[in-house]
């Protein structure tokens, strides 16, 4: 075996597996139908991230099997892929069963990225990035198309992975934290838990190409990238300011640009880049190892124990 590091991405990812009906939406049902629990604003900000995920989550699917799995042959790789293919699936399972749960008509949530313009623009932008890497003619043969592979590889594991689902995270666990609607925060928990995953396996394959093909890595390109990066922090900036225009109970929404900025420096960082920030973290609870143990009983779902410890130290991430 030659890449041990995909290989513990698939173990890892195999000991963090779980199923959205395992966690209760009793709560979340009763305080979505109260008048007087949810503000309009708490209910702007689950709608537009419902309604962001649910197509993202399938974009990040398709490009996995019908562009990056093509390419990459190598056989412990496509196997962390083809995990990671299934785990974008429970996700879109998970925004079906929360569509379900609280009664919300699915289409027009999925018709979200096509209605609400900062949800729109966040998605057209990683389509355009990446659309020649899924015309069935791309070939790898030139270091031009082990770029333009690296740019598809940055704008999904990196731009949509690494930035655009983090605005999003950080408002729903913020909300959480506000004990509004847990059964959906904990659901974001275990995707996010997820996604720090997916993103380590996209840069560990970005790191590699890189140290394998060092020809790529121009001065011309790393600035080309670093762009991009900050274009996604412009667009994921405007995109918690739409979805939560007034801030949060002790939060207020320059808060979000400002941890989207942190984790963007991150990123950079993670793939051999300069930070281009250095913003401090104004959310520290996001980085804390978050304890997902399912120790919880509740009466009607069945707990399934797939690891002893099911806890993953998300600090990198
Ligand atoms: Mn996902
Ligand atoms: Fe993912």
């Amino acid at each position: 075996m030659k890449y041990m590091w995909a290989r513990q991405h698939y173990k890892d990812g195999i000991a963090n597996s779980w199923q959205p009906e395992e966690i209760s939406m009793q709560a979340d049902v009763e305080q979505w139908k109260a008048r007087t629990v949810l503000s309009a604003n708490d209910r702007r900000l689950i709608l537009w991230n419902l309604g962001f995920f649910s197509t993202a989550e399938s974009l990040t699917a398709n490009n996995i099997v019908m562009a990056v799995y093509r390419h990459v042959a190598n056989p412990e790789c496509r196997q962390y892929m083809l995990r990671q293919a299934f785990e974008e699936a429970v996700h879109t399972d998970t925004f079906i069963y929360c569509c379900d749960s609280l009664g919300l008509d699915p289409d027009e949530i999925y018709q979200m990225y096509e209605t609400i313009p900062s949800i729109k623009a966040k998605d057209d932008f990683v389509i355009e990035l990446t659309q020649q890497i899924l015309d069935p003619r791309f070939e790898i043969n030139t270091i031009e198309d082990v770029q333009q592979f690296v740019r598809n590889l940055i704008g999904y594991y990196v731009v949509m992975e690494g930035v655009f689902f983090y605005a999003g995270f950080a408002m729903m666990l913020a909300l959480k934290r506000q004990n509004k609607m847990v059964g959906i925060g904990e659901q974001f928990e275990y995707i996010m838990r997820d996604e720090s995953l997916h993103l380590a396996f996209g840069c560990d394959l970005i790191n590699t190409l890189r140290a394998e093909h060092p020809s790529i890595w121009t001065a011309a390109f790393q600035q080309e990238v670093t762009v991009l990066v900050q274009q996604a922090v412009v667009l994921e900036s405007q995109y918690a300011k739409d979805a939560c225009p007034n801030g949060m109970l002790g939060i207020n929404a320059e808060q979000f640009s400002n941890y989207v900025k942190h984790i963007a420096d991150r990123r950079l960082v993670r793939i051999g880049l300069a930070e281009v920030y250095h913003q401090e973290n104004p959310f520290p609870w996001m980085s804390q190892s978050t304890d997902l143990q399912k120790e919880k009983n509740f009466f009607e779902t069945r707990v399934t124990e797939y690891q002893a410890a099911g806890s993953l130290d998300m600090s990198d991430f």
